[in-house]
Order: C-alpha cells, then structure tokens, then sequence
C-alpha cells in the first residue's frame, strides 16, 4: 500500500477548515498565524509561499512578516514580544534557517509557548518528553498522522527511527513511545544500520540521505515512513530505496506526495489548536 499523504493532508485541512468555520460563527473569531521569514533563501520563500495560501484557504488570518537578511537579532525579538501580546495572533513561526548574527535558541526561546507553532520552544519540548500535553513539532505530527491510519493500535510494536534531529527524530521517538511502541533511535554513529532497520515494525527516515534504506533493510509488513526530501539531479527523491522497498512492505509513504503536505496541515492544525487554548 502506497499511503497518500496529499489525499490524507486535504482530509486533515478540510477538518481543520470545518472547525474553523463553525467557531467563527460562534464567537466571530479566527486563528491568527504570523510567520517571520528572514532572507531571501529560495526553499523557506517557497515554503513560507505556500504555508500563507493553505492557511488562507481554511481561515486561518495568515500574515508573513519579512525581513532582509541583515536584520538584527534585537529587531526579530521586538517583533516577537509584539506578536506575543497581540490577541489577534494565536501562532508565531519564525522561519529557519536564520542568518548567522541571529542565535536560533534565542528565537526560539522568546516565542510564547501557547503560541509556539512549531512545537520548538523547549516547554513543548520538555511537556512531550514528559508524556503532558504540548504543541508537536508538525513533521513528526503528519508521520504519526499516517502510520495510525494504517494501524491504530501500534503498542508493542517495534519502532526504528532514522535520524535524532530535534526536528524530526527525537519528536518522532517520543510520540511513538506514548503510543506504547518499543523505540530504537539510530543515527550516524550507529554500528549496523540494516540489523536495527530489520527489527523494524515502523520505520521512519529522517536522515537526509537519498535511498539510504535498501530493499534488504526491511521486513515484510513493516510501515515505512520517508521524511527525506533529497535532490537527485531534477528529482527529488527520499531516504529509502523506494522502488526496491515498496513490494517488501505493508505500507510505505511516497517522496514526493507523502509526509511533506502532512507537514503545512500539521501547521495549520496547531494553529487552529493554539486558538482554542488560549
Ligand atoms: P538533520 O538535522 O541533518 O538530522 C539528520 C539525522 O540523520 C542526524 O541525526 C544524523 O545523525 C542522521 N544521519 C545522517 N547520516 C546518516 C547515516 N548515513 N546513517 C544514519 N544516520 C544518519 O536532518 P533533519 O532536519 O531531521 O531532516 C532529515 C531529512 O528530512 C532531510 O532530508 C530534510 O530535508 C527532511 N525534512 C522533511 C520534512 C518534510 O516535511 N517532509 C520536514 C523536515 C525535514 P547524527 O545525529 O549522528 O549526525
């Protein structure tokens, strides 16, 4: 089965819209989501580009607030105290990468967490990890998104997570542990990659190395997650060999068309749950 994360991103977005609409004829209020981009790198433009037009289309008052790539540090933490204290604003998302005069922990730490999007800030951090409530990272969030809709009950099931990133990998382990998974985390200084993958009953890849997961890495019934987005030439491709690993397995996520429109509804998601908590 080749799960369709653009199909599953469009379901998550028309529920998300749904709710927004019936609260806005309740109390005539909308979620508001400030996003800081800094710069001109062409990915974070694309991106950001697209985050404003998929928030815009379920409600959500979407407002990009940029910035050229000089810009202090002192600037940035200003604006963030301002949107911090304005009701309007339900999420803050600074856009990374950042340029170098401008310290990321800083960023981060400024955002109020109720209003941390991104689930960066390390309340959230610490709340998941303490298995409380807490905004998650929207990556990790769209992949679990996926592997319950092909199995709701994963407990004791053996996952393999690819990559300890604090973005994707450690998140990852984290939810999958509070749904009772047993959780192996592996990483570059990982001794034999394949004997771990080969445990796997959910295998997610989050490395950054195209095709890295072979045919022979997997076992048959696995779900396979591919959070990789690598440039191949004019392809892009993912972490796993996905042409050799597709018949191998239950269930394997496509590069493109699988997590990446997990992540945006993810996005939007959070925005809208940060609006309701507050
Ligand atoms: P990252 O911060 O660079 O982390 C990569 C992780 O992979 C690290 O933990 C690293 O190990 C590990 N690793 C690197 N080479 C390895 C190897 N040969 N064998 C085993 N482990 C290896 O990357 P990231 O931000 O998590 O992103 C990972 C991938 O996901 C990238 O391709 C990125 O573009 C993609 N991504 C996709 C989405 C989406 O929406 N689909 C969102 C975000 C990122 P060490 O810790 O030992 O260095």
């Amino acid at each position: 089965m080749i799960i369709d994360g653009k199909k599953e991103a469009e379901l998550l977005r028309h529920e998300v819209k749904k709710e927004i609409d019936s609260l806005k004829l309740k109390n005539n209020k909308v979620p508001g989501l400030t996003v800081i981009l800094i710069g001109d790198f062409a990915p974070s433009q694309i991106y950001v580009k697209n985050k404003e037009k998929k928030a815009k289309e379920v409600g959500i008052n979407s407002e990009v607030v940029r910035y050229p790539k000089e810009v202090s540090e002192q600037e940035v933490l200003k604006k963030i105290k301002e949107l911090n204290d304005n009701n309007a604003v339900s999420g803050i998302l600074v856009q990374l990468p950042l340029p170098s005069q401008i310290n990321k922990e800083k960023i981060i730490n400024a955002i109020n967490p109720l209003k941390d999007v991104d689930g960066f800030h390390p309340v959230n951090v610490g709340n998941l990890s303490s298995g409380y409530h807490a905004t998650v990272p929207c990556t990790p969030l769209g992949c679990l998104f996926l592997i319950k809709k092909t199995e709701s009950n994963l407990s004791g099931k053996h996952a393999v997570i690819i990559g300890r990133s604090n973005l994707n990998g450690k998140p990852m382990a984290q939810l999958l542990l509070k749904e009772n998974c047993t959780v192996t985390i592996v990483h570059s200084k990982t001794k034999d990659l394949k004997i771990e993958c080969l445990k796997a009953d959910i295998l997610v890849a989050a490395v950054g190395v195209p095709n890295l997961v072979k045919g022979d890495w997997v076992k048959k019934d696995a779900i396979v997650i591919d959070v990789g987005i690598n440039k191949m030439g004019d392809k892009i491709v993912g972490d796993v060999d996905f042409d050799n690993v597709k018949d191998k397995v239950r269930a394997i996520t496509p590069v493109p068309g699988g997590v990446g429109p997990m992540t945006i509804a993810c996005l939007l998601k959070n925005t809208l749950e940060c609006f309701k908590g507050r």
